[in-house]
């Protein structure tokens, strides 16, 4: 990223809301669950399946997380009633996981338990390294009791190819992909080339253990060398899909599916939307250098 660019990025809090939403709302799908549920439709007519996520950041009243809580189990209802084709994904932190474990547990197994009588699948992502062990934790035994829920690693954690020895051994469902948290190089790779070497390898762990896996990256060399290896290993069509974020690198989205490969497009939504787009918005310099000028413009 050149110089300018960082410093845009970095200006990005300084942009009025506004202007931020005029650049953010290609990776939301809207405030309302009935504006996330017209843009799962769109996508599964492209040929795409969803993952639905109600957007919000850490929780910290009890109270709220069992709010969130419900409205997983109303958005579960709605995928169910409507007969479009996505499963839930959700971050343990909303669910009262900064609060008190076993208070997340509950959270979280409410909303599997309820996932499964619909017959239904939740993820549960992977947030900052201070939740590892507790999210693994909740996703072992869960796993174990219900089946119908899968986990996140991040191929940035050195420890990432050892987590994917210490899986079920028995119908893990694992979403791979990079990492997008600050972590200490104490435990995380910080070499670009170093994430994707340990990605392929830790790709290749799961694949050879048997596990289900999402392949979640918009990493051209990523995509390709996952290719490489699902041809290497003969793995089947319904042992994998890719994973891409709404509104990024649709052109990559739609050539994968056009090779043959199940894809799902991770879909949030809420009034929450701020915070997660400019994460996004970070992530992508030439988008925030528009945001930028568009913020310049009207001053
Ligand atoms: C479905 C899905 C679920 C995820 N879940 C988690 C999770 O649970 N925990 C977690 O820590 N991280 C999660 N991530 C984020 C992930 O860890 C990475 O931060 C992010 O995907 C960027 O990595 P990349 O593999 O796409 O490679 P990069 O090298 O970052 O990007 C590859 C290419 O895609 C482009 N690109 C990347 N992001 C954008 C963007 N926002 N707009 C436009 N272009 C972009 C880049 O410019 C580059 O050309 C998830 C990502 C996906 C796709």
């Amino acid at each position: 990223m050149g110089v300018l660019n960082r410093l845009l990025v970095t200006g990005l809090r300084m942009v009025p809301k506004a202007i931020v939403h005029r650049f953010a709302k290609r990776y939301v799908a809207g405030a309302t669950l009935d504006q996330a549920i017209a843009k799962v439709r769109q996508l599964n007519d492209l040929g795409a399946m969803a993952t639905l996520d109600v957007l919000g950041e850490e929780v910290t009243e009890a109270e709220r997380a069992r709010a969130f809580t419900e409205e997983c189990v109303r958005v579960l209802e709605a995928i169910d009633r409507e007969g479009i084709d996505s499963n839930l994904s959700i971050k343990p932190t909303m669910f009262g996981l900064g609060i008190d474990e076993a208070l997340c547990h509950e959270n979280v197994e409410r909303i599997v338990a309820r996932a499964g009588e619909l017959g239904n699948f939740v993820r549960i992502d992977m947030e900052d390294a201070t939740t590892t062990d507790a999210t693994l934790r909740i996703y072992r035994d869960l796993h174990a009791r219900y089946g119908n829920v899968g986990c996140v690693l991040q191929a940035y954690m050195r420890r990432t190819v050892d987590d994917v020895g210490a899986l079920p051994a028995e119908g893990a469902n694992v979403r791979l992909c990079k990492g997008i948290y600050i972590e200490p190089r104490r435990i995380a790779w910080k070499g670009y080339e170093t994430v994707r070497h340990n990605f392929v390898a830790a790709l290749e762990k799961l694949i050879v253990r048997g596990a289900y896996v999402g392949i979640a990256t918009h990493d051209e060399y990523l995509a390709c060398a996952a290719e490489a290896l699902i041809d290497r290993h003969g793995l089947p069509r319904e042992r994998y899909e890719f994973q891409m974020l709404l509104g990024v690198d649709e052109e990559l989205r739609d050539l994968l599916i056009a090779r043959g490969h199940r894809m799902r497009i991770y879909t949030p939504y809420g009034s929450e939307w701020y915070a997660y787009s400019m994460r996004r918005l970070r992530e992508n310099p030439e988008i925030a250098g528009h945001v930028a000028k568009a913020a310049l413009g009207r001053s």
